[in-house]
C-alpha cells in the first residue's frame, strides 16, 4: 500500500502502484480548522481525501444564510463528484476539524478514475452512501426532534472523524449542519450537559455518557448503518474492510 494512500477509504482499495504513476504526484497535507479547501463556485483544480479530521460542505445563499450538508471524513472524498461532471464547485468545502487529508490535482484524479477499477466501483458506492445519507437527513428534519437530532449528529461526527469521546465542533457548525437557531443548540447541549451526558470545554463537547447519548439519539443513525451495510456489502473488499487489513 502506497503510503500515500494509507487511511483514507476510497484510495486504500487502489490497486498497487497508480498513485506512484500521477502526475503531478498527489501530497498529503495538512489541514487546518477553517481553512477552506474549495471556495464556492470556484473552479475546480483539486480534489481531497482525508485521512484524519472533518470536512463540511456549506451551501450559501445569496444573502449570506448558509447550510452545512454533512461531514467528510477519512470514508471520502472532496470535489471528487464535481471532477468528473462540471469541474465547479458549487458549494464550500471548509475544515471543521483539523487534520491530514491526500491533495490531488483534478486531472490527476480524472486519471486515476480511468485507470482504477476498484476506485470506480467503491467511488460509485460513496455516490450511493451520500443519497442514502442526504435522504435520511431529510427525513430526520421533518420527523425526529432537536434533542433527538443532535444527540445523533455528536454521535455520528465522533465516529465518522474517528475523535473518541471529544468533538472540537461549534455550536454555531452544528446549528447549520442541523438547520437550527444556535440558541435553539445551546439550550439542548445545557440540558445534555445538565444529565451529565456531555460537558462543553473549550469549544469542544467531551462526550461523558455516550449510552445515554445513544439513547437518545433518533433511530436514523440504524437506518444508515443498515443502508451503509448493504451499499458495502460484496464480495470485493469494502474501504473498511481494507482499513482494518493496513
Ligand atoms: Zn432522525
Amino acid at each position: 500500500m502506497d503510503e500515500l494512500g494509507f487511511g483514507n477509504g476510497l484510495l486504500s482499495t487502489l490497486e498497487p502502484g497508480l498513485l506512484e504513476r500521477l502526475a503531478p504526484r498527489p501530497r498529503l497535507v495538512a489541514i487546518a480548522r477553517g481553512e477552506v479547501l474549495i471556495g464556492h463556485g470556484q473552479a475546480l483544480d483539486a480534489v481531497f481525501f482525508p485521512v484524519s479530521g472533518l470536512i463540511g460542505i456549506l451551501a450559501e445563499t445569496s444573502d449570506g444564510e448558509a447550510v452545512d450538508s454533512g461531514l467528510i471524513g477519512r470514508e471520502g472524498g472532496v470535489g471528487i463528484f464535481e471532477a468528473c461532471g462540471s469541474r465547479q464547485f458549487s458549494a464550500e468545502a471548509v475544515v471543521h476539524v483539523p487534520g491530514r487529508a491526500v491533495r490531488m490535482a483534478a486531472a490527476a484524479y480524472r486519471q486515476l478514475f480511468e485507470l482504477s477499477p476498484n476506485l470506480r466501483t467503491a467511488v460509485h458506492r460513496y455516490v450511493e452512501q451520500c443519497i442514502s445519507e442526504t435522504r435520511q437527513t431529510l427525513l430526520c428534519t421533518v420527523t425526529h426532534d432537536m434533542d433527538a437530532q443532535l444527540s445523533r449528529l455528536i454521535l455520528e461526527a465522533l465516529e465518522r472523524g474517528h475523535l473518541g469521546d471529544t468533538l472540537p465542533l461549534t455550536q454555531g457548525t452544528m446549528a447549520r449542519i442541523l438547520g437550527a437557531q444556535r440558541s435553539t443548540i445551546s439550550e439542548c447541549l445545557a440540558r445534555l450537559e445538565r444529565e451529565g451526558v456531555l460537558a462543553r470545554k473549550r469549544g469542544a463537547l467531551q462526550v461523558g455518557d455516550p449510552a445515554a447519548l445513544e439513547a437518545t439519539a433518533c433511530n436514523c443513525r440504524a437506518a444508515i448503518r443498515v443502508s451503509n451495510d448493504a451499499i458495502w456489502r460484496s464480495d470485493e473488499p469494502s474501504c473498511e474492510a481494507v482499513l482494518a487489513a493496513e
